[in-house]
């Protein structure tokens, strides 16, 4: 059955799959959703015994379906490959009676990589379905991640150019240098003077701006998004969850049927919400535990039924989690409004214009399968150290804030359902914070130092994605304010 797309605020509708992902965001700000979500049409014992690119075949093909068998195949094969540094692409790692799903095994050791390795590869094949000749301009805000795994997919892709910005001051020591060292023609990477939500709303502003997307048409640029507005980014994401139970079932460690749950370590909300769509194909999910760090916007929405971001933006040691305006949850109020694209862009233009929203009691009631949960700093801390201490494992700062969630999320409900918990990036990449949190105060200490010392105590070997920015080139320098985004856009694209 053939999915179309339409948006979220109600402007457009009818695009096909590819038109979908060349466009990113919808004319009007509002964000694609397919006019259904489609139903696995596999059952469980035949994905058991599925590779992940299998699985990711029968998952795509239900929602790109104006992409031919052939057509995926080549996706699927090109992105899910030697990049990855485990033939598994994503292992169930069981610790302390939870299943870390470790999404992190790709190229810039962050989950963004199960995602932005495919989406290069939609983009160019939907542009040539569509007979698109400009060149494809991806525009990125990051909070450390998706630049990093943007770039890695588009690097040199022909007809493409990427543009990132990220927050100075809030990301990493190992985010910033990964980006900052970035091969490539066609890349380039911005600091701007701001915070993600300063970089995620100044990109959407650019992508709002009919004139400047006339000049743009005008010299050959189209631009697209790599964000997870995107929904080429959202349904490759639907994939590992699908894939997940369905080993836990080959593994036995449940039986086909059973019940989990499912906790994911959120900002955007487009990790969560990929997980609430493969529930809603028929992977049998109970509660999906949406976790915050102090920026705990998601947590007080799930506690009251608003969603109000006016509250000062906290940098923490999970900073691809600061996030106070959480775009992906768009998706989720329009599914629990019924659809109504005009409701759900009232909620949109009172969040523009108040800072805030309050949903109604029957749209309470229909996200009644996410209970939101936060960790502060030395929660986190103090979770990912006995773990360690218990376990031998090492999770990163993110994946702590889910586990901490998780292990309060049991003591007070007694909910002893399997559960998976989303494990979102390699510690490596916050080698810092989490040396810290097993160590103590680090001081000054150099990065790289750093990093051996966790590689003594984590005994697993330095992913390649560190080794090779111990001696990189810095090649990307140029800064922003947030105000001068779009004319930095210009400088880039039209300066030549
Ligand atoms: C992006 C990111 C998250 C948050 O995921 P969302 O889909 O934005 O909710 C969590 N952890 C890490 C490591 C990330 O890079």
């Amino acid at each position: 059955m053939n999915v179309s797309y339409q948006s979220t605020r109600g402007g457009e509708s009818g695009l096909s799959a590819s038109q979908a992902i060349l466009k990113g965001l919808a004319e009007d700000g509002g964000l694609f959703m397919p006019t259904f979500i489609p139903k696995l049409d596999i059952s469980i014992e035949e994905l058991a015994g599925m590779t992940y690119q299998q699985t990711a075949y029968e998952v795509l093909k239900l929602f790109l379906t104006d992409y031919t068998k052939e057509e995926l195949e080549y996706c699927i094969n090109h992105a899910y490959d030697s990049k990855f540094d485990t033939e598994e692409i994503a292992p169930l790692v069981k610790a302390d009676g939870a299943y870390y799903l470790e999404l992190f095994h790709g190229s810039t050791i962050a989950f963004k990589d199960m995602a932005l390795s495919i989406l290069p590869y939609f983009m160019t094949t939907a542009a040539r379905k569509n007979h698109v000749e400009n060149e494809i301009v991806i525009l990125t805000a990051t909070s450390g991640d998706t630049g990093k795994a943007a770039m890695a997919g588009f690097a040199d892709v022909p007809g493409t150019r990427i543009i990132v910005f990220y927050p100075k001051g809030g990301v990493s020591k190992v985010q910033e240098l990964q980006m900052v060292t970035q091969k490539g023609e066609n890349t380039s990477v911005v600091a701007i003077h701001g915070n993600f939500d300063d970089a995620q709303t100044g990109v959407k502003k650019i992508f709002g701006d009919k004139e400047f997307a006339k000049t743009l048409e005008e010299r050959g640029f189209q631009l697209s998004s790599a964000n997870s507005i995107n929904i080429g980014r959202l349904v490759p994401q639907v994939v590992y969850y699908v894939y997940a139970y369905a080993k836990l079932v080959q593994n036995g460690e449940i039986k086909n049927g059973d019940e989990i749950n499912i906790t994911v370590p959120t900002g955007n909300f487009g990790n969560i919400l990929s997980a609430y769509i493969a529930k809603e194909m028929g992977v049998p999910v109970k509660t999906l535990i949406c976790a915050s760090n102090d920026n705990k916007v998601l947590y007080d929405f799930f506690q009251t039924g608003t969603y109000d971001r006016k509250r000062d933006f906290i940098l923490t040691s999970s900073p691809s989690m600061d996030i106070l305006i959480s775009s992906n949850l768009e998706r989720l109020i329009y599914l629990s409004a019924g659809c109504d694209a005009a409701a759900n862009k009232a909620f949109m233009e009172a969040l523009g214009s108040t800072g805030a929203y309050t949903v109604t009691d029957e749209m309470r009631a229909f996200m009644k399968d996410f209970v939101g949960g936060y960790a502060d700093e030395k929660t986190n801390a103090a979770r990912i150290k006995a773990l360690y201490e218990e376990t031998g494992y090492v999770i990163d700062t993110h994946t702590g804030v889910a586990s901490a969630v998780y292990e309060h999320y049991v003591k007070e409900t007694g909910d002893r359902t399997p559960t998976v918990i989303a494990s979102t990036a390699s510690p490596y990449k916050f080698s810092h914070s989490v040396m810290e949190a097993l160590n103590g105060d680090q001081g000054d200490k150099d990065e790289f130092a750093i990093i051996d010392d966790l590689c003594k105590a984590a005994n697993v070997a330095i992913p390649n994605a560190v080794e090779e920015i111990r001696n990189a080139q810095i090649r990307h320098t140029r800064e922003s304010d947030v105000d001068d985004m779009e004319k930095t856009v210009s400088e880039i694209l039209l300066s030549k």
